[in-house]
């Protein structure tokens, strides 16, 4: 019966489950093979001991411009709608991200704060949104200042936390990227849509998973079952004809012939307290002080519960190695780049070997533009089947 199929999902992230739904719509019989002992990927989430509905692999906020991607959550999921706030922790004060001219008035005296702002409202439009780096190549000091208190405060060792980055080695124009609003809004996103899932991401993907047409096999490596040649593709041992759709990391299924695919990884560390709130903000990041970046405190991401606790995440970025932590973020540099080519141009040249999401495409996606690119490629192959 396993042997019976049209299409071989590997990973049960959200690339791979909205993939797999499109095709058993369609009347495709698909079987997802997961390594981990659950669906979901990264998005997965569970009720921990203390009744706090936590993010397993850190804090996940679903936010969109996009009404296809939040109409897809909606058909499996009720959603609660979510304003995600962020502080920092500047010099022992909790500022509001991402930085606006309301975050002067939290920082700087009133009087200083109004020469800020009023030197940034003669130069930029009110709700435009500018760079520190724009900001510290602008002609006029006062705006300089300001480019330059972000990049020092928040920008620079923040970084060099998450990525391990010699602060030195990077083009302050190019890299500081943070983004610095012209508007008194505090809120994280300015997404059309922004919220979370009723019962959770995992809720969610059971209701997206259950199909009479999909099977799932946890706890299964893709390699136990698959396996990729020059130009050809085995399932099971036998030469396999069907669709192939790969959410992992390709290095790992071509052997690592070409180098190795770097990743940044994080280690997670939760901790349950005895009160009903911990700190002033859903997520306060630290870009200056501890080895971790941020606390997220899950009960302001999902306020409905009876616990009389609170669980907080501190997340501890870190180099990813194989065997000993999970592949996070690619590193986007273009010596990883053409490592990635490489790898592409192999899986390319394997007659209908898709690698799909952000392992298969070495590439940050959003949940909603994971959703968006894995609409696209299942209703391509769809029309083709
Ligand atoms: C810390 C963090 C926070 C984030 N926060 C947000 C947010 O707030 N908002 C937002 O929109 N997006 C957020 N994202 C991005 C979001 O996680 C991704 O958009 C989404 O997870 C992409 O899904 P995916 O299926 O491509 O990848 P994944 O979720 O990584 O799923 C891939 C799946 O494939 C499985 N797999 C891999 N290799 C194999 C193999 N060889 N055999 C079998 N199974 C395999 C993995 O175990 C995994 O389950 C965040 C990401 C991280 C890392």
């Amino acid at each position: 019966m396993l042997k019976n199929i049209d299409v071989l999902v590997v990973g049960a992230g959200l690339s791979g489950a909205v993939a797999a739904r499109v095709l058993a719509d369609a009347g495709k019989r698909v079987l997802i093979v997961e390594k981990r002992n659950h669906v979901g990927g990264n998005c997965y989430d569970e009720v921990d001991e203390a009744g706090i509905l936590v993010h397993r692999y850190g804090p996940h906020l679903f936010h969109t411009d996009n009404a296809e991607a939040w109409e897809f959550m909606e058909r499996f999921t009720p959603m609660d709608v979510y304003e995600h706030r962020v502080k920092a922790d500047i010099n022992g004060k909790k500022v509001s991200l991402p930085f606006s001219l309301e975050t002067l008035y939290e920082i700087f005296p009133p009087n200083t704060a109004s020469i800020h702002e009023d030197a940034l409202l003669r130069n930029f439009e009110y709700g435009q949104k500018v760079t520190a780096g724009e900001l510290l190549s602008h002609d006029e000091p006062d705006v300089r200042s300001v480019g330059q208190f972000v990049y020092d405060h928040i920008f620079k060792n923040y970084t060099m936390k998450q990525w391990d980055i010699d602060i030195k080695d990077l083009d302050v124009g190019v890299s500081a990227r943070v983004p610095v609003y012209m508007n008194r809004d505090t809120r994280y996103f300015t997404d059309r849509f922004q919220g979370v899932p009723r019962y959770g991401y995992t809720k969610f993907f059971n209701n997206l998973l259950n199909h009479e047409n999909i099977h799932i096999m946890l706890n299964t490596p893709a390699k136990e079952v698959f396996a990729v040649g020059e130009n050809e593709m085995y399932f099971l041992g036998d030469k396999f004809n069907g669709i192939v759709i790969y959410t992992g990391s390709l290095d790992e299924i071509f052997d690592y012939v070409e180098d190795m695919l770097p990743y940044r990884s994080v280690n997670l560390k939760f901790e349950t307290y005895p009160t009903k709130n911990y700190q002033e903000a859903a997520t306060v990041n630290y870009p200056n002080n501890y080895a971790f970046t941020r606390i997220t405190e899950f009960r302001k991401i999902h306020p409905y519960t009876n616990s009389d606790s609170t669980t907080i995440l501190k997340e501890y970025p870190t180099a990813f190695k194989l065997g000993v932590n999970e592949r996070y973020y690619p590193i986007n540099n273009k010596d990883n780049q053409e490592i990635y080519e490489n790898y592409y141009h192999r899986a390319h040249g394997v007659y209908n070997f898709y690698a799909l999401g952000r392992l298969g495409e070495y590439r940050y996606y959003d949940m909603d533009d994971a959703i968006t690119a894995s609409l696209k490629l299942a209703r391509r192959l769809v029309e083709r089947l």
